[in-house]
């Protein structure tokens, strides 16, 4: 367990993020510290790029959230060649069949939180 998020009333931060991150973009189960698995509440985008997943433990209640980096100039990069060819982008992370989606300025996904691109 890591310090910080305090001040956030009752949230707690998760180990192994890079672990974690990686179900979660696969769309798997994630398993919770206290038994049982961590559902998805929701993802909320931050200003800049990045985004927070925020979970509740199947079995304690206890919410938890994991940061979810921001793009990658690499992914940032793919995601602008493919807007060049004509193409609607996929998410990254996510894969074929996650549009990213038109949010304000931005290109989001609108399962992990991250903006790709200006649109
Ligand atoms: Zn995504």
């Amino acid at each position: 367990m890591r310090e910080g998020g305090r001040g956030v009333a009752d949230v707690l931060q998760l180990d192994n993020e890079k672990q974690l991150l990686k179900l979660l973009y696969a769309g798997q189960q994630i398993p919770s510290p206290n038994g049982g698995f961590l559902m998805l509440l929701g993802v909320r985008p931050a200003e800049d790029g990045s985004a927070l997943a925020i979970f509740e433990c199947s079995v304690s209640s206890l919410r938890y959230e994991l940061q979810i980096p921001k793009a990658t100039r690499t992914e940032r990069k793919k995601v602008k060649d493919e807007l060049e060819s004509g193409s609607e982008p996929d998410c990254p992370r996510h894969g074929s069949g996650t549009r990213l989606e038109r949010a304000g300025k931005d290109l989001v996904c609108r399962a992990c939180g991250v903006a790709y691109a200006r649109a």
